[in-house]
């Protein structure tokens, strides 16, 4: 009966030339890869017995134009962000402004004067095209830009603690992300951690210590960004570290990671900033997606000779960012010029949207969604995320669905990723783009049965 079967399964060449194949407009290579997987897998349910008849030519060339459908579609695709973490990591963190976006277009369509300096007509460097609007906006001495702050750490480390001692406080040996270890990384770098204070306590008289007992060289902090030790709690701050550094004459370093430009503007009040945290560390680390709403990048900005020894370090042409990459944080960094434009870039518009705002657009959602199926409006607590500030919550609205929409959601043509909570998932409207309810709207029409 399975030798029958099998015997009965068209070939190749009869399924390729299927108008729902042939006339598909795929290429076609995915159009034949496709028609060997079909056919692999119906043989394969033979023979295990899965399937015990044979689908008709049709439906087997229509199983297989949407595999090849499938082998064309990009592997990394937009998807529509409505769990509410404005700078989601898995999703990309932030989503850049139309002019970052079209910088980064240009650059990369054409050739750029990436490295060369049309004034004198001679070589330049990729880092002019940032560190004076850096140095503007921070008031720092001298920014360079990296890859991510993950290189813009190592790369402080690496130049100006090789070999040195670097008192860190136990309450921040970190874990950041997947992998990105504190401990780890300075190992590698070359400097000795001298861990200092407790878990729970570090006093500047720690750091002192350490400096007396004569192993370190270098006082380090570290934004403990994704988790926060609430209790019975003392940490030395900045400035105090600052004083001790100014006062022994060692370098003081910070990785901030995450927190806000400057004060004011829709980050909460509480995050620490870069133009503060600049004046009592000789050189700041920090994350341009997360900082800027900017392409993913690092950015040390502090001390001129600082800044220069990690520029002449031969880790910083490892650690070098590209051109996309400087285009859109070139064009990044002059929104933030103007207060007007800062507050329009996705990231900041997003935190800094009021509540009456998020609730009459998910009231707008809820009742576009309604025809397809049972939801209503509710309001919950979204995060800014990107590791920051883990106990700080924003008020949100999102649009409440029966659960079972989660999949057929998420694998809609334009994946729509919520939040599964309490057995509902829940359309957080904060970080939809605009347009992004159209989406949404269709992915719901097709999950719960309707039309779209
Ligand atoms: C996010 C973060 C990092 C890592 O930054 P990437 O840009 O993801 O490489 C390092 N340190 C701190 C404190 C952070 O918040």
């Amino acid at each position: 009966m399975e030798q029958e079967l099998l015997r009965r399964l068209p070939k190749m060449d009869r399924l390729l030339a299927h108008p729902a194949l042939a006339e598909s407009g795929l290429p076609y290579h995915a159009r034949k890869a496709a028609a060997r997987a079909v056919l692999d897998q119906l043989r394969a349910n033979l023979h295990s017995g899965a399937a015990v008849d044979l689908p008709g030519l049709d439906a087997l060339a229509e199983a297989a134009a949407r595999t090849a459908q499938d082998f064309c579609r990009p592997s990394l695709r937009r998807v529509v962000n409505a769990t509410g973490v404005v700078l989601h990591t898995n999703l990309g963190r932030a989503p850049l402004s139309r002019r970052a976006a079209q910088a980064a277009y240009e650059a990369a369509l054409g050739y750029s004067n990436l490295e060369y300096d049309l004034e004198r007509g001679v070589r330049g460097g990729r880092q002019e095209h940032t560190a004076d609007l850096l140095r503007a906006l921070t008031g720092a001495e001298g920014a360079l830009c990296v890859n991510n702050n993950a290189s813009a750490v190592f790369l402080m480390l690496a130049a100006l603690a090789c070999g040195k001692g670097v008192a860190i406080s136990r309450g921040e040996l970190v874990e950041i992300g997947g992998s990105f270890r504190i401990p780890d990384i300075m190992a590698r770098s070359g400097a000795r951690l001298v861990e200092v204070g407790t878990t729970n306590k570090t006093r500047v008289q720690d750091y002192a210590a350490a400096l007396d007992s004569g192993a370190v060289q270098v006082l380090l902090k570290v934004h403990p960004s994704n988790f926060k030790v609430v209790g019975f709690t003392q940490e030395a701050s900045l400035e105090e570290l600052s004083a001790l550094g100014r006062a022994r004459n060692v370098p003081v370093l910070f990785d901030l990671g995450s927190g806000a430009l400057r004060p004011g503007g829709p980050w909460p009040a509480s995050y620490p900033t870069l133009t503060e945290s600049l004046r009592w560390a000789d050189v700041v680390c920090c994350s341009a997606d997360k900082l800027l709403g900017g392409p993913q990048a690092g950015i040390a900005a502090g001390r001129r000779a600082a800044i220069a020894a990690m520029a002449r370090d031969p880790f910083a042409r490892v650690v070098r960012p590209d051109k996309l990459t400087l285009a859109a944080l070139e064009a990044t960094l002059r929104a933030w010029q103007d207060p007007e434009e800062a507050r329009a870039l996705p990231v900041p518009a997003m935190l800094g949207a009021g509540p009456a705002q998020l609730e009459a657009r998910a009231m707008a959602l809820a009742e576009r969604l309604s025809p397809f199926c049972p939801c209503t409006v509710v309001h919950t607590q979204g995060q800014v995320g990107g590791g920051a500030l883990p106990d700080e919550t924003l008020a949100a609205w999102a649009v409440e669905l029966p659960a079972g929409l989660e999949e057929p959601l998420r694998r809609w043509e334009v994946p729509v990723l919520g939040r599964v909570h309490r057995g509902k998932l829940l359309l957080d409207v904060r970080t939809l783009l605009p347009g992004d309810e159209d989406v949404v709207a269709a992915a719901v029409a097709h999950g719960a049965g309707g039309e779209p």
